[in-house]
């Protein structure tokens, strides 16, 4: 019989398990009940009292210990290698967080299993399967093997969050045989806040495309103008921003762009293909190559100048045929009035 371990820990307060950590508990109790296979959740964080609250009655385990408040490749690699051979894990589960996606390979090594990434679902029929995306989205894998440990790293935002009913247990404490630690984090840098654009969990992916720098219909063009227009709706949804590939190009050819834009922004073939519930596309042409980048986007809208802009072409719920500069001016005021 399969033996399930959810790996998690905590966000950088400590005080709380990461979103992702809380989807990785989602597929791992509806994995065990579909294996009628045994459940464990592993807690790796300094402080794990108060963080097994949010997580459902299953056997709970927890490392412990300020060397676990930061992370570090030995550390937390030790923490996870101790927490599986404590649950005899034969199926890992994890968030495929940077903390655990920097670790997971190194830990399976150590207990002679294998790892996968990128895992999109899991299904069990009966034999598990996992399903992930290859070549930019286009091929989707479904995988099982052998060996055990398997380790199945999950992408964000495939599973809900757990938000069942909370447990009252508290977690057993698992000694780890700490390495010499060599690595010591001195201070965190982080981007100016309102700086970050780029927001894995917001509900909406708002996309600006090239668009906003051409030549409008009075012959000039209004970077400046396109730039508060699009921050300002920023500032009130908190959306995400993606960006076509002609955009962030433009900084590398000389012409006028938007400063707030890099390639990290860019969506499609070549881009990103992020999770988002809603999609707003304005001033982009829809062109597949960039598409295909949103094929995790429940609900998609644009706005385009062109009638015949590929969104119109069955790639888009919604299509405005309007200027994005007048609708997103007054999409902005609507939402400043609600505000104030
Ligand atoms: C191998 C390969 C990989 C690629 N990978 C990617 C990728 O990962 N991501 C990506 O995005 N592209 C990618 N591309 C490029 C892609 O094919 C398109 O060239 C690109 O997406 C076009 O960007 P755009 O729609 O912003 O610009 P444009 O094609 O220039 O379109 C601008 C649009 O703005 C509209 N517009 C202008 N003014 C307004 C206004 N005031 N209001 C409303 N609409 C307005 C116009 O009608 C037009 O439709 C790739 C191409 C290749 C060959």
């Amino acid at each position: 019989m399969e033996s399930i371990l959810v790996l998690t820990h905590a966000d950088e307060t400590g005080a709380a398990l990461t979103k992702a950590s809380l989807e990785a508990v989602t597929a791992g109790l509806a994995l065990s009940a579909n294996l009628n296979a045994t459940l464990a959740i592993g807690i790796v964080a300094s402080d794990p009292t108060h963080l097994s609250k949010s997580l459902p009655s299953a056997r709970l385990l927890a490392v412990a210990g300020e060397a676990f408040a930061q992370p570090r490749y030995s550390t937390d690699a030790a923490a996870c290698e101790a927490l599986c051979r404590a649950a005899n894990a034969t199926i890992v589960l994890a968030p495929g967080s940077s903390r655990f996606t920097r670790i997971a390979a190194g830990v399976a090594h150590r207990l002679g299993g294998f790892v996968d990434t990128h895992i999109a679902s899991i299904a069990a029929t009966p034999a598990l399967e996992a399903t992930r995306w290859f070549y930019r989205q286009r091929i989707e894998a479904v995988l099982t093997r052998d060996t055990r440990p398997w380790f199945l790293l999950l992408d964000a935002g495939a599973y809900s969050p757990y938000a069942g009913e909370p447990t009252s247990a508290q977690a057993e404490h698992i000694a780890v045989e700490l390495p010499e630690i060599r690595t010591t984090a001195t201070g965190l840098r982080a981007p100016q806040q309102g700086a970050q654009t780029i927001r894995p969990d917001a509900k909406l992916l708002f996309v600006a495309g090239a668009g906003w720098t051409k030549k409008q219909p009075d012959g000039q063009t209004h970077t400046a103008e396109a730039a508060d227009l699009i921050l300002g709706f920023l500032r009130a949804t908190s959306a995400s921003l993606g960006s076509s590939k002609s955009l962030v190009d433009q900084g590398g050819e000389g012409h006028s762009v938007l400063p707030f834009l890099t390639h990290l922004n860019q969506i499609g073939q070549t881009g990103a293909t992020p999770r988002h519930p809603q999609g707003l596309s304005t001033c982009c042409h829809g062109e597949e190559p960039h598409v295909v980048g949103w094929r995790f986007i429940a609900e998609r809208r644009a706005i385009n100048l062109d009638p015949n802009c590929g969104w119109t072409r069955g790639k888009a719920d919604v299509v405005y045929i309007a200027d994005a500069f007048q609708v997103m001016a007054k999409v902005n005021a609507l939402l400043n009035a609600e505000k104030a």
